[in-house]
């Protein structure tokens, strides 16, 4: 029989790229084919279990990787004859997938079952589209469905917490039908270098009121780690097959909730020889300890993230964070940090439960002070979304404070669809949108020396002295500020043109009056789709010898659209800036 596992459709009717974080929340990006994606985690595994103990013919596809939308997913499974789809779905992408589903099974008369966070929280309704739904984590309910013959359709397989899988019985995830270094190549944006996606442990003993993973997949707390010795087996493996891996993201839900088990894998990993290698992982700050990080460092962690979330003890009640909120700890671990060299990545969210604008400031002051003061290298400020699942949906679904109008409003992190009285959703926008200027303001403080310290050298490798410049408002704002200040101070005479996002032209021409915009009359990425003939010409009609694509991730990968409308511009030599002010030849990363 054949099986076909599906991720979610790539590209949504509405043309948005679709970035699922498995079991977590799926966010999108407008005009962006060349977005990151993850690696579907439980999908990935459950292909290598049913490869391995049932006698079916497996194969995993992955839409999100190859940025298919529904119509050509659609006919990519279908091409492939299978009996039955299985499909883990999310809300902000339930509508396109089950198109794809029943398409599927309209050609080839296939058999669907759907799993993952939307069907798990809405079953009964999914069931009505499909022939089976499993509700929770899939792995050991699927593996039983297909083994010795098939189950009964027409059901939904209810949750059973004693059917989560044994953490030893776990194969190590399909890298056969997709590359895991694929994934590693289309590079997480906080990640530093070419890293795979590993996962040491399952669940978290936590249950955050927003968290699909804890609550729809997991059935609340639990935490399963591995064997270290199995974990650095995997790793082993992985780069020996892949020599240009450069590290592991290790994205876990909770990759320290046991810090004792942490240091066992530090002195694992150290003495296999891997600690010439990039880690970083998902954690929590609070059980960190000074021995930890001095052991993660030495085995190669260079990054941690962890949820910082909010600076008011109300919200973090009302968000239901219990012991992960802890400021004098946090104060602690930050400072260990700093002094042992491991960055740190923050998340931030806004418009949870508890939350107003007086409470959200105070988390905008504490993420602006710790950019400031170098104690976070970075961070993310997301929407509270609640997603159906978890608790915090069916208590604004029940206090009638839901506005979200369509599931596709239920983007991971930057649309508000909760209307909390004296604090709307369009409110809770505009504090985001407050959020993101402060980030703003912090970055461009705290960067401006390392940025100018790096310019100084990198800028030699712009050999000849270039007298048109053309660059792309490709990045954030902080960043394009201090590229704009290092091209007029390196190259006074030069002119420079900059394309520019139409909302956004008015501030460049006040605050950098030299500077000739042309304008782009799209929003989103930009990209080549998306461009106007007359800002095709005026870059044309420039004949720009030098073009600059600024990049605020670290390894520039990701920007193949503008790249696109760089190489259609005429400009004769390339290059990326990058958020340090390392400037790297387009060629080394997209070839000529
Ligand atoms: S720490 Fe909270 S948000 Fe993170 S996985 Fe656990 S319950 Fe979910």
């Amino acid at each position: 029989m054949k099986i076909v596992i599906a991720n979610c459709v790539g590209i949504d009717s509405d043309g948005h790229t679709i970035i699922p974080y498995p079991s977590r929340w799926t966010t999108s990006a407008r005009n962006h084919k060349d977005a990151f994606t993850y690696y579907p985690k439980d999908l990935g595994y459950l292909s290598t279990l049913l490869k391995r103990d049932t006698g079916h013919d497996v194969k995993l596809v992955d839409a999100c990787l190859e940025r298919y939308d529904k119509e050509t997913y659609a006919k990519v499974i279908t091409s492939e004859k299978p009996d039955w789809l299985i499909m883990e779905s999310s809300t902000r992408t339930i509508t396109d997938d089950l198109w794809v589903a029943r398409k599927v099974k309209e050609v080839c008369g296939a058999k669907i079952m759907m799993t993952g966070q939307h069907p798990s929280a809405f079953a009964q309704e999914t069931l009505k589209n499909c022939d089976v739904v499993i509700r929770g984590e899939f792995l050991a309910p699927a593996l039983k469905f297909f083994k010795n013959g098939v189950g009964q359709t027409g059901v939904v397989i209810e949750f059973d917490k004693s059917s989560l899988i044994d953490v030893k019985d776990l194969p190590y995830p399909e890298d056969e039908d997709v590359s895991r270094f694929d994934y590693a190549l289309k590079g997480d944006p906080i990640c530093q270098y070419k890293e795979i996606q590993l996962y040491t442990s399952r669940g978290c003993p936590y249950r955050c009121i927003y968290c699909v993973a804890s609550h729809t997949y997991y059935g609340g707390p639990d935490w399963r780690p591995r064997s270290e010795d199995d974990v650095v087996e995997e790793m082993r493996q992985l780069f020996q097959k892949y020599p240009d891996c450069e590290g592991i993201f290790f994205d876990d839900e909770i990759h320290n909730a046991d810090i004792k088990r942490i240091k066992r894998l530090c002195k694992a990993i150290i003495a296999a020889g891997l600690n010439d290698k990039k880690y970083n992982a998902m954690c929590a700050y609070h059980t960190f300890d000074h021995e930890a990080l001095t052991l993660m460092k030495e085995a190669g962690y260079y990054l941690v993230r962890v949820g910082i979330e909010t600076a008011s003890d109300e919200v973090a009640r009302g968000l239901w964070l219990k012991g992960k909120h802890r400021p004098a700890k946090l104060r602690a671990f930050l400072e260990m940090a700093k002094e042992i060299g491991i960055e740190v990545y923050g998340t931030f969210t806004m418009g949870g439960p508890g939350s107003n604008e007086v409470e959200d400031r105070k988390t905008i002051w504490l993420m602006k002070e710790l950019i400031e003061e170098n104690y976070i290298s970075d961070c993310q400020v997301s929407i509270c979304v609640p997603q159906p699942g978890a608790p915090f949906f069916d208590i604004v679904s029940q206090s009638g404070d839901i506005s979200g109008r369509s599931w596709s409003d239920y983007d991971g992190g930057t649309t508000g669809v909760v209307d909390y009285p004296g604090y709307s959703a369009k409110r809770i926008k505009e504090i985001r949108d407050e959020a993101m200027t402060a980030y703003d303001e912090a970055r461009y403080i705290r960067d401006r020396v390392r940025f100018k310290s790096n310019w100084a050298d990198e800028v030699s490798k712009i050999t000849k002295e270039p007298h048109g410049i053309l660059l792309f408002r490709s990045s954030r704002d902080w960043h394009l500020a201090l590229v704009l200040n290092a091209i007029k101070e390196s190259w006074p005479m030069a002119r420079v043109s900059m394309l520019c996002h139409e909302n956004h032209t008015a501030v460049y021409s006040k605050d950098f009056p030299w500077l000739d915009l042309i304008v782009y009359r799209s929003d989103g990425f930009i990209n080549i789709d998306s461009l106007n003939d007359d800002a095709l010409s005026k870059m044309k009609s420039m004949s720009a010898d030098v073009a600059f694509i600024p990049s605020n991730i670290y390894h520039c990968r990701g920007y193949s659209n503008v790249t696109e409308v760089a190489q259609k511009s005429g400009a004769t030599r390339l290059f990326f800036i990058n958020s340090a002010g390392v400037i790297i030849p387009v060629d080394d990363l997209y070839g000529k």
